[in-house]
């Protein structure tokens, strides 16, 4: 790992970030539990993120299981594509992620070997001479194949009915289509999103929380009808955002070129407007979370590394440790999933639109006459017929001569119109059936969670001593405010406890601490983040006033505390800055 990374990791152990699970039995690589200050960060990146995509834009969120059955995958075709590349050492048996190894090897301009075929990246393999990272042993005879990530199980007692955990919280969104389409009262655009866990079982998890077996992730399923529906592209179209395009990374000297929304979508730089939307209303949000904008980027995806349901997808990435690494998926899914999901069922993914008066259309039908198909065609009949109605609606011409053609099977059969039954009746239509795109937005939080903390991590010097502090924004820091008494006599810590229980009671997040000099009880909290310490001092007794210290600047001034709670929340929203005290 990194120095950023192993800084960070002990730090994250250190002061109840996170670490790894079950580590007195050893720990098991890919599974990481959050302490209490990781756990209060992720949970207000969820906050932050379920304000912005879902309460801001006026979506639904939903909750659904994390196991389902095995049809659904099939359908979504994860049992069949979500693979990654494995390579296993003869010698001792590890296995490795391939396309992981030809992109770090020091000889290798490979970006993104993942989008290569199997036998290529087994041949860089062999040309890099890639040895395994365990044992050293040389991997250039070893096959490169695929590895399915999705974790199995059987739902209750036997192996009748196998079950999957779900590989992203999507699925569980596409699968009740049709409950949101009703909910959303079929009208269209409209979203669903979803935060929950969701499992890989990744080859070589690594980095630490970047790359784990079982993570949270913050979907968003937008879905819009393509002909009718237009994102508010105003709302975003002059913020400037970050763009490596394929034809940038394919270019020799290619690099990020800054650009407004507005103009990324004029010069066809994005496809989708919708992608174009999310892109910049997105920026923002990463820097309202902390995410550094000099270490971030809006990657494109070349056509060989894009999902199979995906015609259009960006990754946000941030730089950690020296590496890009992608921190949100923005996909076009187009109408794959519901396409799918419908032909396994045979249910309507689509939502039922109304016109505004009826109209009337003409309908092709056929009513094939049996007794003439049967004798005539034995077995094959009944896919006749089948034939013989999808010919009707899609080519009712077909059917103006004396014969008409089918074909079945390979075979060809003639069959006279007279026995189809074919006419043209006259039906009147209240509406239609759309099958709304996909547009998806798809965010890993524990990916959030780490870069937070690497692009905030600073160290300075107060006071002649060295400090570590992370520097993130108030209303994502796990700890708004530390309380503390000047010293832990004269009643002035009882009051520092009074006053730390009603700041809680206030909506609040508060930490008390007595122990030790002031100054090392203002580094511990600028370590985890705090943005403001509280003292409790003479004066406070005397004249119910007390220090507010700011973390960044370390700049302290006083405030009454009858306005103390109102400031502190201001604070923490960014309704009012510390300067203005
Ligand atoms: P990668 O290429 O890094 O494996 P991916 O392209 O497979 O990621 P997506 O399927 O687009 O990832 O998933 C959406 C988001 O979920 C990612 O942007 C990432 O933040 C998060 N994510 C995916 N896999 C993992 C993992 N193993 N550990 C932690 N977060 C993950």
């Amino acid at each position: 790992m990194s120095d950023e990374g192993d800084r960070l990791t002990e730090l994250a152990k250190r002061r109840g970030f996170f670490n790894q699970t079950a580590e007195a039995y050893g720990g098991v690589a890919g599974f990481y539990t959050y302490g209490p200050q990781g756990a209060a960060l992720k949970d207000n990146v969820e906050a932050a993120w379920r304000d912005r995509y879902v309460t801001r834009e006026g979506h639904m969120e939903i909750n659904a299981p994390t196991i389902m059955p095995e049809p659904v995958f099939e359908a979504s075709s994860h049992l069949e594509t979500f693979t990654d590349m494995l390579v296993e050492c003869a010698e001792c048996g590890e296995s490795h992620r391939a396309d992981h190894l030809v992109e770090d090897h020091p000889d290798s301009a490979v970006e993104d070997a993942e989008a290569l075929p199997n036998e290529e990246v087994a041949d860089l393999i062999a040309e890099y001479g890639v040895a395994c990272p365990t044992c050293g042993a040389a991997l250039a005879e070893e096959p490169v194949e695929d590895f399915n990530l999705m974790f199995e199980t059987n739902i209750g007692p036997g192996s009748s009915s196998p079950g999957y955990l779900r590989p992203e919280t999507a699925q569980g969104i596409f699968v009740d289509f049709p409950q949101w389409a009703e909910y959303a009262r079929n009208q269209l655009p409209f979203g669903v999103a979803q935060i929950g866990r969701a499992y890989r079982n990744e080859i070589s998890p690594r980095k630490s929380i970047i790359r784990v077996r079982e993570f949270t992730q913050a979907e968003l399923e937008h879905f819009v009808d393509p002909d009718e529906d237009e994102p508010p592209l105003e709302r975003v179209e002059d913020v400037v955002i970050p763009l490596y395009s394929v034809s940038q990374q394919e270019a020799d000297d290619g690099g990020v070129q800054e650009m407004t929304v507005r103009e990324a979508v004029d010069e066809g730089v994005i496809d989708s407007d919708w992608l174009a939307y999310y892109l910049g209303l997105s920026k923002e949000w990463y820097e309202r979370i902390g995410v550094d904008m000099g270490r971030f980027r809006y990657r494109q995806h070349l056509s060989g590394e894009l999902s199979h349901y995906a015609s259009e997808c960006w990754d946000a990435e941030g730089e950690l440790g020296g590496d890009w690494v992608e921190l949100t998926g923005f996909a076009t899914r187009g109408t794959y999933d519901l396409d799918k999901h419908a032909e396994y069922t045979g249910e309507e993914f689509s939502v039922f639109q109304q016109y505004d008066e009826p109209v009337t259309v003409e309908r092709p039908t056929v009513d094939p006459e049996m007794s003439y198909l049967g004798p005539e065609f034995g077995g094959a009949a009944g896919d006749i017929v089948d034939e013989l109605e999808s010919l009707a609606a899609r080519d009712p011409d077909a059917f103006d001569g004396e014969t008409v053609t089918v074909e079945v099977d390979g075979d060809s059969h003639e069959i006279p119109v007279e026995q189809t039954g074919f006419a043209v009746e006259e039906v009147t239509e209240s509406g239609e059936h759309v099958r709304p795109h996909i547009i998806e937005p798809s965010f890993g939080v524990g990916r959030l969670v780490y870069t937070v903390l690497a692009h905030s991590y600073e160290e300075d010097e107060v006071d002649g001593e060295e400090r570590t502090r992370l520097a993130m924004p108030p209303e994502i820091a796990p700890t708004t405010v530390g309380v503390f008494p000047l010293m832990d006599k004269d009643g002035l810590g009882e009051r520092a406890r009074e006053l730390a229980s009603e700041l809680r009671e206030a909506g609040l997040e508060v930490t008390y601490d007595d122990s030790g000099a002031i100054g090392r009880r203002y580094r511990r909290q600028d370590e985890v983040g705090t943005p403001f310490c509280v003292t409790v001092d003479y004066e406070t007794l005397e004249e119910a006033t007390v220090t507010v210290r700011e973390r960044d600047s370390t700049e302290q001034t006083r405030v009454s505390l009858s306005e103390l709670a109102e400031t502190l929340r201001g604070l923490r929203d960014g309704d009012v800055a510390f300067g203005e005290l």
